[in-house]
């Protein structure tokens, strides 16, 4: 039976990246050696890592004056990456989700942090607006896509200090205006390679402000100087995120990924909203194109289970909410095609009309 794959992370990859990525790793560029078993200094990976960099400025329209890293640690490192790096007295927070609340806990070790709104008491439901971030804060820090709650920025906000983004699951999905960050970072797994490597942007002029010692590793500069080869990286995540980078490429690049976003999400919503069955949990404004989050409707609530069991013998995978929202998440990456937001919505029907 074909699989849907709707995990939230690590998560689908289009077929080909998976293949080539395969290939490499039984023999690279027909050197007799596995891409495993290679050295990351040896002079046909270097240019691996050159392309992954060049490819990211290219699709993101990233302007001069940054730098792409690719490192190890995850998202989760970057919580305190961010803030040791960046922040010298005080830093501005949106909280959004668990996520958010985990890199709001790291930078309280780093200096004074302001989180400006919260939307905890709803259970993350929707993403403050009314808010007014410090004008002396170092930076505002934003989750783009709450992963867990599946709520969005869809828009880069306009405040009056540097943004950093955490985008670990809707890199790729939409247009992002890099000049108002000072850092974008996110874990691959969501969107672009497999796990073990975190992507990072950074802004080269914002770096080497703060007054603390770094510890080298936990120093963007480091990594900046020595383009993410300062010690081992990981090797087989950078080969497959370059091939998903190419294949993003000849998809058509961000708008073509941000037109297939907005297609699965208007499909999969629209049932959602139409099937007595179910409904959704985020307010519709901000409801994320990437992490669909729905439960059943209150009368019947009692169907849970049935529905999970229903589903998955269609090949549905992945598709039980997480434990702070239950019910259903059906995660929607870029490599997520229509046809299984298609066969989840054939299933709700099919389900509906057993009930
Ligand atoms: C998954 C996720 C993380 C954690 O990523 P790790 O690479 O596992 O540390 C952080 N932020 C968001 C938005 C995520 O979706």
């Amino acid at each position: 039976m074909q699989k849907h794959n709707f995990n939230a992370g690590p998560s689908i990859l289009p077929r080909e990246v998976i293949e080539k990525t395969a290939q490499a790793i039984l023999d690279y560029n027909g050197s007799g050696l596995s891409l495993m078993e290679i050295s990351h200094r040896a002079k046909d990976f270097q240019p691996v890592v050159d392309e992954a960099r060049a490819l990211f400025k290219e699709l993101l329209q990233i302007p001069d004056g940054y730098s792409v890293l690719f490192l190890g640690g995850g998202a989760s490192l970057e919580f305190c990456m961010v803030p040791y790096n960046f922040l010298e007295h005080k830093a501005a927070y949106l909280n959004t989700g668990t996520w958010a609340k985990k890199a709001i806990k790291e930078a309280k070790g780093f200096g004074e942090v302001v989180e400006v709104a919260s939307s905890a008491d709803a259970n993350y439901t929707f993403i403050p607006k009314d808010y007014t971030v410090p004008a002396d804060a170092d930076y505002f820090h934003i989750t783009t896509n709450n992963t867990i709650f599946g709520t969005e920025l869809k828009a880069d906000p306009d405040v009056n200090v540097p943004l950093v983004g955490d985008m670990s699951s809707d890199i790729f999905s939409r247009p992002v205006d890099v000049s108002k960050y000072i850092c974008i970072y996110g874990g691959a797994q969501k969107n672009l390679a497999p796990s073990g490597v975190t992507f990072v942007i950074v802004k080269d002029d914002a770096l080497g402000k703060v007054s603390r010692p770094i510890p080298t590793m936990l120093n963007y500069k480091t990594h900046v100087d020595a383009g993410s080869m300062f010690n081992t990286p990981p090797v087989v995540p950078i080969y497959a995120a370059l091939q998903t980078l190419r294949w993003i490429k000849a998809q058509g690049g961000i708008p073509e990924m941000q037109r297939r976003a907005e297609e699965r999400a208007s499909l999969l919503y629209g049932e959602i909203d139409r099937n007595k069955l179910f409904q959704g949990t985020a307010a519709q404004e901000d409801r994320s194109r990437m992490n669909i989050c729905f439960v059943m409707a209150p009368e019947y609530k009692e169907l849970e289970a049935e529905f999970l069991a229903f589903a998955t013998e269609r090949g549905m995978v992945g598709i039980k909410g997480h434990r702070s929202v239950g019910g259903f998440r059906a995660s929607c990456y870029n490599a997520l095609p229509l046809s299984s937001v298609q066969a989840l919505v054939d299933c709700m029907q099919e389900f509906e009309r057993k009930h």
